[in-house]
Formats: C-alpha cells, structure tokens, sequence
C-alpha cells in the first residue's frame, strides 16, 4: 500500500469518521490496492456541514481581507509546489493518467490556483447604481459548499472547486472520487498547514452515497458538482427541492466537424488527443467525428494510421501516451459499447480489444469505428473511454445538424482552413464551449455545458464569480455617503 488514510478532516481536525467503512483504492495499471479511505456516514457529513457553516457564522476567514486570504493560500501552493513530483505519481498511481501528462497537470493547476484567486481580488465587492433610489449591489461569498469530483481529473479538481471557493470566502465540504481521494489528503494537509481557519475547509471520502447525503444537507447554500449526467439530474432535482444554488458540469458527446479544406497536418493529431488523451476519460473529448463524404477515406485512413502511432502501457513509463482506464467497472462499460458499435454495424476500423502486450491493468485499445450513424449508440451516449465514431456527411448544415442532435452540450470542434466558415459553424453549434482548429481549453474563460451537460460554469472569472451571492442595498443619504 502506498497511502492508506483513516481519518478525515473536520473543523480543523484529522479525525476518525464514527462510519466503520472503508474504501479500497486500486491502481488500475496494476489492479494491487494502493490505499484505503473513509466512507464518511450521515453524521460524519453532519459534523463537516456544521464545522462549516459554524466557521461561515463566525465569520473568521469571511471576514478577512483579499489579501489576508490570499496569503494564507500562497502558503498552501508553496508547500503543494515543492511536492509536485510526489502529486503527480499519485495521479498515476490512482486512475492511470500517464505520467508526463500528470507531471504537467499538476503545476498547471497549482498555477491557475493561484490565478483564481487574483481574480476573486479584482471582483469587485460593492457597485453602485443610481435609479429612483441610489442602491449598492454588493457580493458575498454564496456561503457553505459541498463540492463533489468526478475521478479523472483530481488534483485539477480539488484545485478548480475549492481555491475559487476559498478565494471568496466561503467554507467547504470536499467529497473527491471513490477512486482517486488520495492526492486530496495532501492538498487539505496544505490548507492547514498554512492556516485556514478550523471549519472553513473541510474534506469527507465516500462514494455515491456520501455524496447524496451531502447534497441533501439543509445546510449547505451551494452544491459545486462534477460528474455523469445520471447523477447531475438527480443532485439538480434535490437542489430544486431545497433552493440549494446548484452549478452543474456533466458528460458529453462532443462533435469534431471536419470542413472540406481542413488541413490533416493540424487537424488528425488534434483529433487522436481529443479522443484519445487520458484513454478518452475526458468530458470533453471529440468522440464523435464529422467527415465529407468526398474526403471521408482520406480523413479515416491518416486518423487511423497517426493513433497506431499511440503507446499504450505502462503509465509511469516516460514513453506511454496511454494508460488504463480507471476501473474494471469502467473498462466493461466501455466494452459493452464496443459491442454496440459492432452489433449496430458500425464498421471497427481500428483497436476494439484489449493490448495483448498487457497482463494486468484495465486497458482497452484506441478504437475508432467508421461509417457511424449519429442513431446509433456509441453517438448518442458517454462512453468516456477511448473510442470514437466517424460519421460521414453531404453538407455543411447537414454537419452541423447532426453535431446538434445531442442531448449533450459540452464542447464540439472544427476543423477548416476559413475562417469565415470555422465562426459560422462555432456559433452554430449548441454547446458551452467550442474549438477552432483544435482540442482546445482554457481555464481563463468559463468552461461548462448547455442541455444535458450541465448548467453553470466553472473556471475564467465567471467560475470566481459563482461562488458569490447579489445583494443589493437599497441606500439613504447617510449609507451612501459611507459607500461612495
Ligand atoms: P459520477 O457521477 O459517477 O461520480 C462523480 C462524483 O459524484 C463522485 O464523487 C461520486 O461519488 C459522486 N456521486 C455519484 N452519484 C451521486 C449522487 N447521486 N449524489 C451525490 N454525489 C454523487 O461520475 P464519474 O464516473 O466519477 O465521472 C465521470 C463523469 O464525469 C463523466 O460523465 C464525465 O463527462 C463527467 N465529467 C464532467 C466534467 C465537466 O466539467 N463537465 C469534467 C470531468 C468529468
């Protein structure tokens, strides 16, 4: 085992959770257990939403300046940064992101940490607008936050939710994945160490079940959730009944449209990362892939070939693109709609099994089926794994209607050389976020999805910003003159 934790952290505490039971973390390049976490019960989750919403009342970390928060959360990155090396092993080890793109995400995030939180300073706190009275429209930080994560992006995820959470003001229970809570240990660790108040940041472990009692509590004033649809539509449903805020960022099916001139130099190694990085498990991967007839064969055959070019493996070897999926769970979902593709008759052009280089591990091969119909299943729904569909088309708006007909709305893509017709189709296109040319993402704009992919936005000031509350003050002559 390499990190085994029995306690979570609660008002300023490591302590043990009075539930008894325990989640095995497996790593899924070698299936050996690496650690073990607390499954946090009704009362642990109790404890943690009444730490925080005591330490909001109270007022401590609420009430300090921008930069008396921003300090103390310098001091966090600080003893993060030197641990880099360490974080990004432990990303491998849990879900089986390759190393080299681990070793980047982790600095990454600890950069745009450190962005957020500038971005919280340069919020302003008060505006005034003149009307029939003169009224001050004022934010304040939206109060306690559950904030829950999906398993495939965790240090990011720990970083994106609760360093704008934190940077406003708030307090917070963080509930990480099942399957990869262990980088979270050390980020909370960090928090303390470099003195956020008791209360104020809180971390429970658990699956599902934690997370619905979190959701559930009455006290919390916002839910900042990451994961599947199926369980979006049911936290925005508990949020409904309780007037909970809710900010939502759910799967996808996102479509890569392939313009008559593209260039295949830019365009096929943006393609095989937009289906392939993180062996697919990404919410906004191009999985569905819109090719013209005329160019249909040409565009398959160079994708084909650039994705035999992938190393799937061993993901802390330096030369590895492409891990394990996270869990067997996964690796049979993902399968069952292989054989979908091939039962519906899509044509399997390339991958569709396992490596057979690998004895252990849950990997499965870059697939890419061809002569996909958007009807059929492995176009309709997340496989959130590595396999994408090619869907041949006549016209530019017969394209854009099939990118279109989704329940999703994350993210899509073109590919063409004018840039006339890459801003038609990007504002054509239903979703919340959208690439010319590229697999593209920026955490300095707000990232998030329309229809089924959520509702709300993380990241860019826009993310900063959610975790703030409107109140408007309605001012007389004395008020005012405090303000101006
Ligand atoms: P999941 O929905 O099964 O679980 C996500 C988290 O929610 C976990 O911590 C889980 O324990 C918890 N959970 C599950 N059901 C819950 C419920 N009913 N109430 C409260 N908590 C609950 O998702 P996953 O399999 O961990 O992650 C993959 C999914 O996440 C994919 O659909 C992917 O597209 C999505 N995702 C979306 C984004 C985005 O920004 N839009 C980013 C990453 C992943």
């Amino acid at each position: 085992m390499v990190a085994s934790h029995d306690q979570n952290f609660i008002d300023g505490r490591w302590i043990r959770p009075a539930s008894v039971e325990r989640i095995q973390v497996v790593c899924p390049s070698t299936e050996e257990i690496i650690g073990e976490v607390p499954a946090a019960g009704q009362s642990d989750v109790d404890r943690a939403v009444g730490a925080a919403r005591a330490a909001f009342a109270h007022g401590d970390w609420r009430n300090f300046s921008h930069d008396e928060r921003s300090t103390v959360l310098e001091r966090a990155f600080r003893i993060l940064d030197a641990g880099v090396d360490d974080l990004a092993q432990l990303v491998t080890a849990q879900m089986g992101l390759p190393i080299t793109a681990a070793a980047r995400q982790v600095p990454d995030s600890l950069a745009r940490g450190r962005w957020f939180v500038e971005q919280a300073g340069a919020l302003p706190r008060s505006e005034i607008r003149q009307g029939r009275v003169v009224a001050a429209v004022v934010r304040e930080p939206v109060g306690v936050v559950a904030a829950i994560a999906p398993w495939n992006s965790p240090f990011n995820s720990i970083l994106m939710k609760s360093v704008p959470a934190l940077a406003a003001g708030c307090s917070i229970v963080y509930k990480p994945a099942p399957e990869s809570p262990l980088d979270a240990f050390h980020v909370t660790e960090a928090l303390r160490q470099a003195g956020v108040p008791d209360g104020v940041f809180n971390l429970v472990t658990g699956g599902r079940e934690t997370g619905q009692t979190l959701v559930a509590h009455p006290e919390v004033d916002k839910v900042s959730f990451t994961g599947s649809t199926a369980a979006g539509r049911e936290i925005g449903a508990v949020c409904g009944r309780n007037f909970t805020r809710v900010q939502l960022e759910l799967g996808g099916k996102s479509a890569a449209i392939v313009l008559e001139d593209a260039d295949l130099n830019v365009t096929i190694p943006q393609l095989v990362i937009g289906g392939f990085a993180n062996s697919g498990q990404i919410c906004s991967a191009l999985t569905r892939i819109l090719i013209p007839t005329h160019r249909y064969r040409e565009v398959a055959d160079a994708l084909v070939a650039e994705t035999a070019k992938l190393h799937v493996g061993n993901p802390f070897d330096p030369a590895t693109t492409t891990g394990p999926l996270v869990s067997r769970r996964q690796r049979d979902i993902v399968e069952g709609f292989i054989a979908s593709g091939l039962s519906e008759g899509a044509k399997l052009l390339a991958g569709g099994g396992r490596p057979r280089d690998q004895e252990r591990g849950w990997f499965v091969q870059p697939t890419i089926f061809g002569s996909a119909d958007n009807s059929m299943r492995i176009c309709r729904e997340e496989i959130f794994g590595p396999v994408v569909a090619l869907v041949p088309y006549h016209t530019l708006e017969e394209a854009i209607a099939i990118a279109n007909d989704s329940d999703y709305g994350l993210h899509g893509a073109v590919f063409t050389q004018d840039p006339v017709a890459a801003l038609h189709v990007a504002q054509s296109v239903q979703t919340g976020t959208f690439s010319v040319n590229a697999f593209a993402y920026n955490t300095e704009a707000p990232f998030g999805g329309v229809k089924a992919s959520g509702i709300g936005r993380d990241t860019g000031r826009e993310g900063v910003e959610a975790y703030f509350e409107l109140k408007t003050i309605n001012l007389d002559p004395g008020t005012h003159s405090l303000l101006a």
